[in-house]
């Protein structure tokens, strides 16, 4: 069996083209353009190409974006100001504070910090106590992109065994709560688990999310299962000229392919979609501030 490749790119562009549409109808209706603000401390390349592009492509839909760079030894309180005069900006209706921080700042602190209504990451504790209880949250960006692509694939998820690899509080523990509240019977494995190719054999739906590159072999996968791998993992690539690297997953591409059902590259699956539902929460938070009417399937 080949599998069939869910494709995040095109799969992100019409999210972004339902966020675009929306925006102009709250636009032309209420004279509100959503906006969302980011906050970037200190100067981690990684997290400036994330930032670069979130601006980017918040513009691209329609929406304001509002970036503040603060020195990396900002100090706490500083931080905290900030956040506060965001808070209460009637035109920002999402805030993100790009993570990881500074070791001196207490990131648990700055994130429960945002107002809950603004948190367009879905980190804060609010909102994921209002996720675990099933209740309308904020929801993260990746493991919100990954349900997005496991509805449109399968329809109804109601009955499927789900193993979600990796228990971070970024994605496996919101995935594994999103897949249970579609009915999935779910299982989170993680750097304890016993026996995990056997765990994983039984899945119909696994969501890789360890950080380990090429970790599961195709022999774990059950035939016809969909693997959506999260993993983002840089490693030489001697085979394209000295120095050289590539991205790969958590999951062993060409193996699994061979036995699932369908399956995220990487790149091009999971990683495009993580933006697209960064704005997709900054709409939604957008209605929900206004009293209007949230857009279809850009929710959980
Ligand atoms: P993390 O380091 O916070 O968590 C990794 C999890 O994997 C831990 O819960 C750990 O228990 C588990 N784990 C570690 N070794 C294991 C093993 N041998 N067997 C089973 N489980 C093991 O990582 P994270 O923030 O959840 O990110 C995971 C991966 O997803 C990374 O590669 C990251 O780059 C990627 N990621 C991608 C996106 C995206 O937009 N596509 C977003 C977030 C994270």
């Amino acid at each position: 069996m080949t599998a069939q490749i869910i494709d995040g790119k095109a799969f992100a562009a019409t999210v972004r083209e339902k966020v675009a549409t929306h925006v102009a109808r709250i636009k032309e209706a209420q004279g509100i353009t959503p906006g969302l603000a980011v906050v970037l401390v200190g100067e981690d390349p990684a997290s400036q190409v994330y930032v670069r592009n979130k601006g980017k492509q918040t513009v691209e839909v329609g929406m304001n974006s509002i970036e503040h760079k603060l020195d990396a030894d900002t100090s706490e309180e500083t931080l905290l100001a900030l956040i506060d005069d965001l808070n209460k900006d009637a035109g920002v209706h999402g805030i993100l504070v790009q993570l990881p921080l500074p070791d001196h700042l207490d990131e648990d602190l700055v994130i429960n910090a945002i107002d809950p209504a603004k948190d367009v990451d879905g980190f804060h504790i609010s909102n994921v106590g209002l996720l675990g209880t099933g209740q309308k949250s904020m929801v993260p960006c990746t493991p919100l992109g990954c349900l997005m692509m496991l509805r449109d694939h399968h329809g109804s998820l109601s009955g499927l065994n789900a193993v979600v690899i990796g228990r971070s509080n970024i994605v496996g523990k919101p995935m594994a709560q999103l897949l249970l509240g579609d009915s999935c019977t779910v299982t989170i494995a993680h750097s304890r688990t016993k026996d995990l190719p056997d765990v994983v054999r039984g899945a119909d739906i696994v969501v890789a999310a360890v950080g380990r590159p090429e970790m599961v072999p195709g022999d774990w996968i059950k035939p016809g299962a969909t693997v959506i791998d999260v993993g983002i993992n840089r490693i030489d690539a001697p085979e394209k000229g000295d120095g050289k690297t590539r991205l790969v997953g958590d999951c062993h591409f060409d193996s699994c392919a061979e036995v699932a059902g369908a399956i995220t590259p990487v790149p091009g699956g999971v990683g495009p979609m993580t933006i697209a539902c960064l704005l997709a929460n900054t709409v939604t938070a957008c209605c929900r501030a206004n009293g209007l009417a949230e857009p279809d399937g850009l929710t959980a």
